[in-house]
């Protein structure tokens, strides 16, 4: 049973810290494909500069060559505020059998408790979190609770039940948010080298994030 890798985010836009993250969390968890899930209206956050068909667009173009990689545009079709429980729950209905692993940055995992019915996370599917630079492992709260009753080391673990399992995995830091590309934009300055070519080609079809476009 190869497990899905599931990697939701605004991507607005995509870049390379979250493709070497997926690539890395592909090769290390054994997972089968890697889906990215693209937010519709992110509960946590001021709405994507860039509309969803973009975004989209652009997630599509840099996975293009990657096989295992797909993208699941389901939190952009739905209606009102998407949660990523909703999205589980679903995926879960669809892949009864299936090993379903959410893949999270350090900085996602930590905000974990503010998500909507984030109890129900674990229940759904396993947790990997990639580290990302200058974020530590919790030790305390309700995420260090979480780490005794449900951390391993083993990938094994992951590839043998459905879910309910905590896996934290270094990968190689890239110190790229897509907040600094949309600001290095608005400057005038090129995104070159962090992202890929296509996707920089479509940014700069569409002005989107330049000046005036905001
Ligand atoms: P923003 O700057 O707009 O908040 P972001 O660059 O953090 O965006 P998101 O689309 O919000 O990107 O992140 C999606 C997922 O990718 C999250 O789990 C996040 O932790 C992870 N992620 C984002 N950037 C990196 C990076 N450079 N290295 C590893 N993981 C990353």
């Amino acid at each position: 049973m190869q497990p899905m890798g599931l990697f939701g985010g605004t991507f607005d836009p995509i870049h390379y810290g979250h493709l070497r993250t997926a690539f890395e969390l592909w090769q290390a968890v054994g997972l089968e494909e890697v889906r990215f899930l693209p937010t519709g209206d992110p509960p946590h956050r001021d709405a994507p500069l860039a509309d969803a068909a973009l975004r989209i667009a652009m997630v599509r173009a840099a996975i293009a060559d990657q096989p295992a990689f797909v993208v699941d545009d389901r939190e952009t079709r739905r209606e009102g505020r998407s949660y990523s429980v909703d999205t589980l729950v679903e995926l879960r209905r669809e892949f009864p059998d299936r090993s379903l692993c959410l893949l999270l940055g350090m900085d996602a995992f930590l905000g974990l408790p503010t998500w909507h019915r984030w109890r129900e996370l674990p229940e759904l599917a396993h947790i990997v979190v990639a580290h990302r630079p200058g974020w530590k492992a919790p030790t305390t709260g309700p995420l260090g609770e979480l780490m005794v009753d449900r951390g391993t080391g083993g990938v094994r673990d992951l590839h043998a039940a459905r879910a309910g399992r905590i896996f934290i995995h270094a990968v190689t830091q890239l110190e790229i948010s897509s907040t600094d590309l949309r600001d290095l934009i608005v400057d005038g300055r090129d995104p070159r080298y962090l992202v890929p070519d296509v996707v920089r080609d479509m940014l700069r079809a569409s002005g989107c994030y330049a000046r005036g476009q905001r």
